[in-house]
Formats: C-alpha cells, sequence, structure tokens
C-alpha cells in the first residue's frame, strides 16, 4: 500500500502537470470507484485545480470554488499520466481525469477493487474521510508520545493504525522502528517520554529521506510505486544480511500483514514469535539467534516429538525444556 513517502510523490508529479489546468474531463471504467453521488461529475468540470495535497493515505485534488476530488489507492491502486485523452487501460483501468496537457489514468492490479474516490464540494468538506491520526512530519515530541500512549498495542500495531499516525503502514514501520532499534512488539504503555523522542526523531528521518529521494529521483511520473524499494533495511528483507550488523533479518507474520526486524539490533538477540515457525518448533520456542540455527537442525525430531503442539508459545515452559533434545539444554535459562 503506498504510504507517506509515496503518497507525497505522486502529490508533487500530479501537481506539477496539473495545477492551474481545468478539468476538462472524467471517465469511468469501473461503476464501483465513485463513493458519492453529489456533487456530480458535471459540477466539478471546467474548474482548474488549486492544489493537490495528502490526507493520511488520501491524494486530495482540490478544484475552483472548494470542489475536491478525494482518491485512496488501498492496497494496489496506483497512478499513470498519459497524453490528452489516453486510453484507460485494458483490465487495470479504472478512471481518467482529463486535462488540457495529459490524463490522469488511474489503474488498480488487484481483482478486489478497493480503491476509492470521492467528490465533494464545500471547504474542507472532504476532511469528514480523515481517519484523525496526527501527521508524523509535524508532531511535536508531546503529541506524538499522546497518541502513542492512549491506547495499548504493540509498537508496529501503532504505528501502522490511521487513527492514531497518519500515513504509516508495513513498510515504513519497519524502517522507522529498525532506525529507532526498537521492538516492533514493545507494547506502547511501556514507551517513555524519551523513547518516544527517540522513535519521532527516526519517524521524521525515514519518511523525510525517503520522500525527498523518490520526488528527487526522477522528473518522470512514477510508474514503479511499490512497498519494497532496493535500498530499504528490513522490509522485504527477511534472510538477507542486517545492514547494521551482518545478522539475518527475521520476520514474523501475521494475517496479512508481517513485520521485518533485526534481532541484534532491536530486541535484544531475542527471537519473536511467528506462528508458522512456532508450529514447526512447537512450544519450545527459541529465544535467540543462537539457538534459532541450532533448532533448526533438529527441528524435524521436535515435530515428530510434538506433532500435537499448539502454537505461539510465549515462552519456553520448563517441561518442554526436559523433553527437548540436548540442544535445548544448552540455553542459557532466560527468566
Ligand atoms: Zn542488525
Amino acid at each position: 500500500m503506498p504510504e507517506l513517502p509515496d503518497v507525497e510523490l505522486y502529490v508533487e508529479h500530479i501537481a506539477r502537470r496539473t495545477r492551474g489546468q481545468p478539468l476538462t474531463g472524467v471517465r469511468f471504467a469501473s461503476p464501483f470507484l465513485l463513493r458519492t453521488v453529489t456533487p456530480a461529475v458535471k459540477d466539478l468540470l471546467n474548474r482548474k485545480v488549486v492544489a493537490v495535497s495528502r490526507m493520511a493515505k488520501r491524494i486530495v485534488i482540490e478544484l475552483e470554488a472548494h470542489h475536491y476530488i478525494v482518491i485512496h489507492l488501498m492496497i494496489s491502486g496506483r497512478f499513470r499520466w498519459g497524453d490528452p485523452g489516453a486510453k484507460i487501460p485494458g483490465k487495470l483501468g479504472m478512471a481518467a481525469f482529463d486535462f488540457p496537457n495529459g490524463s490522469l489514468l488511474f489503474t488498480e492490479a488487484s481483482t478486489q477493487k478497493r480503491a476509492q474516490l470521492h467528490f465533494f464540494v464545500g471547504k474542507d468538506s472532504y476532511r469528514t474521510l480523515d481517519p484523525g491520526g496526527i501527521e508524523p512530519l509535524t508532531a511535536t515530541p508531546k503529541s506524538f508520545f499522546e497518541a502513542l500512549t492512549r491506547e495499548s498495542h504493540t509498537l508496529k500495531r501503532s504505528m501502522t493504525d490511521p487513527t492514531i499516525l497518519s500515513g504509516i503502514g508495513n513498510a515504513y514501520s519497519d524502517e522507522i522502528l529498525f532506525e529507532a532499534q526498537m521492538s516492533p512488539i514493545k507494547l506502547t504503555k511501556t514507551l517513555t517520554p524519551d523513547e518516544a523522542r527517540t522513535l519521532l526523531t527516526a519517524t521524521k528521518k525515514i519518511l523525510t529521506w525517503w520522500r525527498d529521494k523518490l520526488i528527487s529521483e526522477s522528473d518522470a511520473f512514477p510508474e514503479k510505486v511499490t512497498a519494497f524499494r532496493e535500498e530499504m533495511t528490513v522490509h522485504g528483507r527477511f534472510g538477507k544480511p542486517c545492514r547494521r550488523c551482518g545478522d539475518p533479518v527475521q520476520h514474523i507474520v501475521y494475517a496479512s500483514n508481517e513485520a521485518n526486524y533485526c534481532a541484534r539490533c532491536q530486541t535484544e538477540g531475542r527471537l519473536l514469535a511467528d506462528r508458522s515457525l512456532s508450529r514447526l518448533l512447537g512450544k519450545d520456542f527459541p529465544r535467540s539467534l543462537e539457538e534459532l540455527e541450532l533448532r533448526k537442525a533438529s527441528a524435524r525430531a521436535v515435530v515428530e516429538d510434538r506433532a500435537d503442539a499448539v502454537v505461539v508459545p510465549k515462552a519456553p515452559r520448563p517441561s518442554a525444556k526436559k523433553r527437548a533434545s540436548s540442544v535445548a539444554r544448552k540455553r542459557t535459562p532466560s527468566t
């Protein structure tokens, strides 16, 4: 899903091409895209673009007299820029917004059409769609700390919750937590004001660096907006060496999300419970990288020994330790 740096990249390029231009047409390939009944398309036509901005993960195109086009790309919505009147791409095409100098084409690669388009009229009327999270780039240490600690969740969950923090998803939360050297499953209620400050500094640094890098990279309209980028440190790099310490990057997979992290840099060497991994290893979940490597070697035996094991243990139990192979007995007991 496009996150703050990616959305800002689109905002920049759409603004460069459309600001001051009148909207001359809107074409739809999918009837499901538009979620509002009023204002009608004809009410938007021939109004010039005043500004293009970001609200959370949405793109807001403001037309004259407070008319707004608001788009949420969800997971696989993307933009292209074509010649004036360019054909809407076959399978993926959803809509086209026509301007005298070109057409903004809106596509969605997934068969599950989730992207959303809304039209609004009235000053700031589109703000009803704002999920309410604070803006990370303008947050103060105080507002950031208050937002994160209002409810108790893991940092990974809270950072990607749009009602808490705006514009951050799976990819950049991994990068930010790595930069801050914090565990993705640290609970926000244990966060001190100093730690929150460190996390906010990392948040601003990562998001600003990526936004500026993406915008300065090319003058061409961005065609390759992806959740994974080559220079990322941990996101999408499971099993590859950590760029800071060289240990393999770990991940936890849950539902359709995942957290990528370096155990040595972020969790004091502790591995976090992964459902698939813990199912394989049974209750005797390894607590360190060294142990994981040893466990992998004896995983087959462990599985045979505990075919009916329950998943996702929080810590090894003494009884499980006794039953495990000699490998387990070498472990330094952790308390
Ligand atoms: Zn590391």
